[in-house]
């Protein structure tokens, strides 16, 4: 099997602001897999936060093109992404990306979409928010409204006494469910506060209130807090939930953080065993590494799948959002549509 890749340079529609950084481009890598005339199409959105830059994508990527070569057969994929776990442990972002094309494969090789190889009701995919970012009050009343079609919305905090102002002038004009997304943004006692005047606000959900070596104050919080407390940065892979259990009602998971559709799956049962509610996020990414999460969203309680949404280039078209509901199509494979 026949492995090429190339890096993309997308584009923000608006920059991106978080408590901590801001953004305007971000650097992906498609990846095709092809044998015996069929191609898989995959995608690895790394971030430096995980210790992925996209050079040591591209570098895992140059090897295992190599050395996936002794690999006969794509439609392994267990075997393929567990030999890659060994020789690129760090890699979680390009083995994802490998995962997704491998999966694609095998959807189109066998004819079927793929949450029907999964044996998933597509029925059953959940809404999925919408992201609003750190910005001045006036941009983030038109962002807003240009959010329309959205009824879930992910508000981007942690920004000291401006994340009342924002939560105030968004409440003004909107009283669309509210999930809000602190990037590890705040401190214990800022948190406690905090949450009890989002709870008055009716936010629905908070993610990553404290930073992640925090487990102490996390525990602290989640004994106290009257809204569900999401992991996002404190959850990697499926090694990290258990340790989770007290310090959060649910964790966010993301094939780029995780290294795949498998071991995303194998996530949801371990969460569930653990009675921590799931939801599955993804990384400003095209529709192609949106759409692979999509495919398993029905294994998830919440959604918040709008990467591609975020980007100027559209140019890769998968699952569509009706009212925020997400909607797969009966292509095969992940259904990309070029
Ligand atoms: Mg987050």
């Amino acid at each position: 099997m026949q492995l090429s890749y190339e890096l993309k340079t997308l584009r923000l529609l608006h920059p991106f602001i978080l408590s901590d950084s801001r953004i305007e481009t971000k650097d992906v890598i498609i990846i095709r897999i092809e044998h015996e005339g069929t191609a898989g199409i995959g995608e690895s959105s790394p971030s430096r936060y995980y210790g992925e830059p996209p050079e040591s994508v591209l570098e895992c990527l140059g090897k295992a093109a190599v050395l996936l070569k002794r690999f006969k057969d794509p439609s392994a994929i267990d075997d393929i992404m567990q030999w890659l776990l060994q020789h690129f442990p760090e890699n979680n972002s390009a083995r994802s990306g490998i995962d997704i094309a491998l999966h694609d494969w095998l959807g189109k090789k066998l004819q079927m979409p793929l949450y029907k190889c999964f044996r998933l009701d597509k029925a059953k995919t959940p809404l999925t928010s919408f992201t609003i970012g750190i910005d001045e009050l006036n941009v983030i009343e038109k962002k807003i409204h240009e959010a329309e079609s959205y009824p879930i919305l992910k508000i981007k905090l942690g920004v000291g006494d401006l994340d009342y102002e924002i939560i105030k002038s968004i409440r003004k004009v909107t009283d669309k469910t509210l999930r809000v997304d602190v990037n590890e943004g705040w401190n214990k006692e800022e948190a406690a506060l905090k949450i009890d005047w989002l709870a008055r606000e009716e936010v629905e959900l908070i993610e990553q209130p404290l930073p992640k070596e925090n487990y102490d104050d996390m525990i602290w919080l989640k004994q106290r807090s009257v809204l569900p407390l999401f992991a996002d940065e404190s959850v990697k892979t499926n090694e990290d939930i258990s340790g989770l259990r007290e310090c959060f009602h649910g964790i966010n998971i993301k094939l780029d953080k995780c290294g795949g559709l498998r071991e995303a799956m194998r996530m949801i049962k371990t969460a569930r065993k653990h009675e921590l509610k799931v939801m599955l996020g993804c990384m400003i990414q095209t529709a192609i590494g949106t759409t692979a999460a999509a495919h398993i969203s029905p294994m998830a309680d919440f959604a918040d799948l709008d990467g591609h949404l975020l980007l100027t280039d559209q140019s890769f078209k998968g699952m569509e959002i009706k009212n925020g509901k997400i909607i797969l199509n009966d292509k095969y494979g992940i259904g990309i549509l070029k």
